[in-house]
């Protein structure tokens, strides 16, 4: 085992993040030392009255509350930490590795995603119409965008861009925004006032570089979302790859909408970005869709699907969305420490002097 490890979770999906630190960390025999985002903290504390619960021995789980800077940050210093796993935002990760550095500690960090989905014009008929607009707007809207794998960017062949963006426009117009408690709402709000604002400005620094909103843009009108941190799931055709809404992770609802004509074209642009975490390739073509797999640097690309995580298989990115893998067999080596002993069964003079 590693050692001591210091968990850090973000608040979009907390029990999950934990749970697939937590379980190869005990797997591997190391302690631990969860620290929950302060906006989500009620489900580790219970994960954590769980394993109390099933005799987990005192000082193998352990949970300190509070912010990034009082309790995140004096603990990826630390002296008697051993390694960090971290998910969590871009900035929030490289102050991590910095803070890290003076004790070389072991770091894994999970960090943001500006994650293409790439429509070929032959999946309209060979996969089916309906299949890609409906992943297409799970990929973008489910947990309203505030997902690190979210499909926000939509790269469409051209010659069946019109039609594929009319309808995803039309069924994210018909979207039913409410009340996360409430079973017919299909999308919530956003998580504080703050992210709104920054989806906000997005779309108008969107708007300003020339993007066409075909659907949402807003916040919604009706009187019982006027509190609450609510905007409509927006789509945004017309966008280029210099546009700042395609370049950033916008943690939000917002989808943008990319035209390629050729398979060159459709790789180029899904790898043009600092990020690598996912994508995803719609195509009836197996080897055209594996080509282009192949050649995404992402570390996790879905054929004719998007959004399976799959325990078994590795998960993680490349390139500016992180440096670690969780799950599979790598996710526990991530906790394990590779060592050498070599014992001499039959000792002797080395004769060299
Ligand atoms: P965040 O970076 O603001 O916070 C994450 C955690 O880091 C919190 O627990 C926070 O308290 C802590 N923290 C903040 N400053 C710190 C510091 N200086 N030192 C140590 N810890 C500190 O992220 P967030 O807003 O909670 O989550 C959203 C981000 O997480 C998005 O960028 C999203 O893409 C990313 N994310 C990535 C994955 C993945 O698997 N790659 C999964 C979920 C979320």
């Amino acid at each position: 085992p590693v050692g001591v490890c210091v968990l850090i979770t973000p608040w979009n999906y907390p029990l999950l993040q934990l749970s697939w630190k937590l379980a190869p960390a005990l797997a591997a025999g190391c302690t631990c030392v969860i620290k929950p985002s302060e906006v989500t903290p009620l489900t580790s504390v219970l994960l954590v009255r769980l394993a109390e619960e099933a005799g987990v021995p005192a000082g193998v789980v352990n949970i300190l509350l509070g912010t990034g800077p009082s309790v995140g940050a004096p603990l990826a210093e630390h002296g008697g930490v051993d390694m960090v796993s971290f998910t969590g935002g871009l900035a929030t990760g490289q102050a991590i590795i910095r803070a890290s550095a003076a004790t070389v500690k072991r770091v894994a960090v999970e960090l943001g995603g500006k994650n293409p989905n790439i429509v070929f014009a032959d999946a309209v008929d060979g996969v089916g119409f309906e299949t890609v607009v409906d992943n297409a707007l799970t990929a973008v809207f489910l947990h309203s965008g505030q997902v690190c794998s979210a499909g926000a960017r939509l790269i469409v062949e051209e010659s069946v861009a019109d039609a594929v963006v009319a309808e995803i426009a039309a069924r994210a117009d018909a979207i039913r925004i409410g009340n996360g408690l409430d079973p017919a709402s299909q999308t919530g709000p956003l998580v504080s006032e703050a992210h709104r604002a920054k989806i906000e400005d997005f779309v108008a620094s969107a708007r300003a570089e020339g993007a066409r909103v075909t659907a949402g843009g807003c916040r919604p009108d009706a009187p019982d979302l006027a509190r609450g941190y609510f905007y409509r799931p927006t789509v945004l055709d017309g966008c280029h790859r210099g546009m700042r809404v395609v370049r950033e992770e916008t943690f939000g609802p917002l989808l943008t909408v990319e035209r390629f004509r050729t398979e060159h074209e459709a790789v180029e642009l899904g790898n043009d970005t600092t990020y690598g975490l996912a994508g995803a390739v719609w195509s009836r073509d197996t080897a055209r869709a594996h080509r282009v797999a192949a050649a995404l640097r992402h570390g996790t690309v879905w054929i004719n699907d998007f959004g399976p995580y799959v325990p078994g298989a590795e998960w993680g990115g490349m390139k500016r969305s992180g440096n670690g893998r969780e799950l599979g067999p790598t996710g526990l080596h991530e906790y394990q420490e590779q060592k050498h002993i070599w014992h001499n069964t039959a000792p002797a003079p080395a004769r060299w002097f």
